[in-house]
């Protein structure tokens, strides 16, 4: 499918749970307002009718317990250890480790996440955590919600076990895959609603739906799609007007940021999520949380940069629907799911979405070469984490494993991605990728060549780069610098930096300053990425 997410247009770091309140301890267990309560939040009802401690060890455990009750649960200790095998670490979230296990009794494998009771310290803490355990067993059951096991405490650890899901994330699994349909884009958008509608149809607002929180069940094609996380989730009460500002940035609702909110709040992030599926980019992005909560409160939506003009109008209306600014006008989710497009055997085709990659390579083409260079060296400084899917999808392109993408490798590689280019095409952006001009592609110039472009706006990145060209620290990239850090790549030639210096020296003293810079390197990956992509 065309799209492909590598953590493309989601890169962990961006996503907040945008920011503790002030008066959040380093151990609160929920980072959930961003921005502080101003009111105080109403202790609400018990929303629904088993508050904790309502966890029963199950039947067939028989507890070896020690006397001590546990102030996570209520409940006397248990020693985990009697009822499974605690095997390797899976994942780390923000608040503990998940762990396969293995239920003594059946020999059945399942997650087991463990939180350290240190990290519990605030009785706020514990109420959200009890919440979220109260909101699992609510909900597990539904299809497209992770089977709840159990709560377990000991002296140490609070244990969620859960079903396990050995697929991976999504966004890394559609990275990997390269390119796909929107039937299939439909698919999982689908089952994404179909938690929406799962949470809202039992009382609950899901408040934190982004790619992160859906894993796969299995390694095959067809696997389901599992919600995880219900840690910002809460009952819904009936006439309640929700102000915490909670979700992570690029998902949350505009009525969210105005404090005045309700389950619709879940309809958007989930049309987030399938503006991403469909074109690989984020509808609302920017350079920091801020400008990105000012640009969902505008609510603009690009459906001209590619590959929105080749997507169907039946996806775009269901964005559109789902994205509506008004709560009260946007569509719900059991009327998304009785959508044209979405429903199963629904009007989505089979034909390829125009594949991300194929995209971004296009728009490195448009790029001046120090943009570049300069997105050279931030690809070599990136972690693994943050380049995950790109290494696979790199690794599947080079089919002789020789380390290097050939002519033909980026050729038989982009077809299967379901991209329609001439050979010529194909032969530009090869070009463009080969910044060495070695006549193959690397590792770093496909990453650099195809790698999400929000990765660029992080601070931290552009300023090392701009270090980089700055070689004597005075602030400017002058002429000099320019020409020596070209030169290494055959490329310091007068007329390529009198191009670079025309196009990015704003204030026209014949050098580029860091806000010059910066703003050359944002060019084309929010607002005017239309202008870069053909
Ligand atoms: P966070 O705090 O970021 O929400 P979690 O603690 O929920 O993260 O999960 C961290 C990691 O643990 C996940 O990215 C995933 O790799 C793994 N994980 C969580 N739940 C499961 C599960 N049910 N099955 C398999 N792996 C899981």
């Amino acid at each position: 499918m065309g799209t492909c997410l590598s953590r493309l247009c989601c890169p962990r770091s961006v996503d907040i749970p945008i920011s503790s309140p002030p008066d959040s301890t380093p151990h609160q267990y929920r980072p959930i307002p961003i921005i502080a309560q101003e009111e105080p939040v109403q202790p609400p009802p018990p929303p629904f009718p088993k508050p904790l401690p309502s966890y029963k060890p199950p039947s067939t455990h028989s507890a070896p317990s020690s006397s001590q009750i546990g102030p996570i649960l209520g409940k006397p200790c248990v020693d985990i250890n009697a009822f499974y095998d605690l095997d390797k670490e899976l994942g780390r979230g923000q608040f503990g480790i998940t762990y396969l296990c293995t239920e003594k009794a059946t020999g059945l494998k399942y997650a087991c996440k463990s939180i350290s009771r240190t990290k519990l310290a605030t009785p706020k803490d514990i109420e959200d955590v009890r919440r979220e355990i109260s909101i699992m067993q609510h909900l597990s059951g539904q299809p497209n919600i992770v089977e709840f096991k159990g709560a377990y405490e000991d002296r140490r650890n609070l244990h969620l076990v859960m079903e396990l899901c050995l697929g991976g994330e999504l966004f890394d699994r559609l990275a990997a895959k390269g390119s796909y349909s929107e039937k299939e884009a439909a698919r999982i958008g689908r089952q994404i609603v179909n938690v929406v509608h799962a949470c809202h149809f039992m009382g609950v607002i899901h408040r934190d739906l982004k790619p992160e929180n859906f894993l796969l069940v299995n390694r095959d094609d067809d696997s389901p799609l599992k919600a995880t996380d219900f840690g910002l989730s809460v009952f819904i009460e009936e006439g309640k007007v929700y102000r915490d500002i909670v979700g992570s940035a690029y998902y949350v609702a505009p009525e969210i940021l105005k404090r005045n909110y309700g389950k619709e709040a879940d309809v958007w992030s989930a049309g987030v999520i399938l503006y991403i599926l469909l074109s690989g980019f984020p509808p609302f992005s920017a350079e920091n949380d801020k400008a990105i909560f000012n640009e969902i409160l505008v609510g603009r939506l690009d459906f001209q940069s590619s590959p929105w003009p080749s997507i169907s109008s039946g996806a775009k209306d269901l964005v559109r629907k789902m994205l509506t600014m008004d709560p009260r006008k946007r569509i719900t989710a059991a009327g998304a799911l009785e959508h044209p497009w979405l429903k199963e055997g629904g009007e989505a085709s089979d034909t390829p979405i125009d594949s991300v990659v194929q995209i971004r390579m296009k728009q490195f083409r448009a790029m001046n070469k120090l943009k570049k260079l300069a997105l050279k060296v931030i690809a070599e400084n990136l972690s693994e984490e943050e380049i995950k899917g790109l290494r696979q999808m790199f690794n599947n392109m080079d089919t002789d494993r020789s380390g290097t993408i050939t002519y033909e490798e980026l050729k038989t590689g982009l077809s299967r991605l379901g991209s329609k280019l001439s050979e010529e095409e194909i032969q530009e952006l090869m070009e463009a990728a080969d910044v060495d001009k070695n006549g193959t592609i690397d590792y770093i110039e496909f990453i650099t060549a195809t790698m999400h472009r929000h990765r660029l706006e992080k601070e931290d990145h552009l300023f090392k780069a701009f270090q980089h060209f700055d070689e004597d620290g005075s602030g400017f990239i002058t002429r000099d610098e320019l020409r020596h850090a070209m030169a290494k790549y055959g490329m310091g030639d007068e007329a390529t930096i009198d191009e670079i210096i025309n196009d990015v020296d704003i204030d026209k003293d014949g050098r580029i300053n860091y806000e010059e810079f910066v703003t050359m390197m944002r060019k084309g990956t929010t607002d005017d990425h239309k202008q870069e992509i053909s």
